[in-house]
């Protein structure tokens, strides 16, 4: 099995994208390689067995990839937290800041059962702003927040500040 090391070793840092200043981390090497893409999951998901979670809940875009994967893992659902504009139902909508601009999130008010237990899952925590604003989307439609998890973390941007109302795991920091 991959260890955590070696989906670090994957993963690729790109100056300046996608503004100056900014050091992005790009994943798409972990996801191309099958045991590093599979263990990635393995870890995102951690001790939860299936039954024991309703629905996995991922953020637009990346957090698609891991989250779906995961949801078919734990045999959950999977719900999209999608950027506002983009569901064609009636949505919640929750507006927040990105290390690099602003944006707003929305989710199907139907999107879970109230009561359901739910992770949320994305590629990587940064400021915070992204995950905090689908924590509260979810609580919105009254989901059960198990964990929070995130493939990689930006520790020096300080994101589980926003977020301590939940357990919060990463997989790789920086
Ligand atoms: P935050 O809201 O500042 O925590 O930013 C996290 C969101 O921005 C996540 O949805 C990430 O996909 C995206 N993001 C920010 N920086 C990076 C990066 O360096 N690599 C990949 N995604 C990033």
């Amino acid at each position: 099995k991959p260890t955590r090391s070696d989906i670090e070793s994957a993963i690729r840092n790109i100056p300046d994208f996608p503004k100056p200043g900014i050091q992005f981390k790009d994943i798409t090497p972990v996801l191309a390689d099958p045991r590093l893409f599979a263990g990635s999951i393995d870890l995102l998901i951690g001790n939860f067995k299936p039954g024991m979670v309703d629905a996995i809940v991922g953020i637009d875009a990346r957090g698609f990839i891991f989250a779906a994967a995961a949801a078919l893992k734990l045999e959950a659902g999977f719900v999209p937290v999608r950027k506002k504009g983009k569901l064609p139902y009636q949505t919640h909508e929750q507006s927040y800041d990105l290390e690099y601009g602003a944006n707003a999130i929305a989710i199907h008010i139907d999107a879970v059962k109230p009561g359901s237990r739910v992770l949320l899952i994305d590629d990587l925590l940064a400021t915070g702003g992204t995950a905090a604003a689908a924590a509260s989307l979810l609580q919105k439609v009254g989901a059960e927040i198990l964990e929070i998890s995130f493939l990689i973390e930006l520790k020096f941007l300080a994101g589980r500040d926003k977020l301590q109302n939940y357990p919060v795991r990463s997989i790789i920091s920086y």
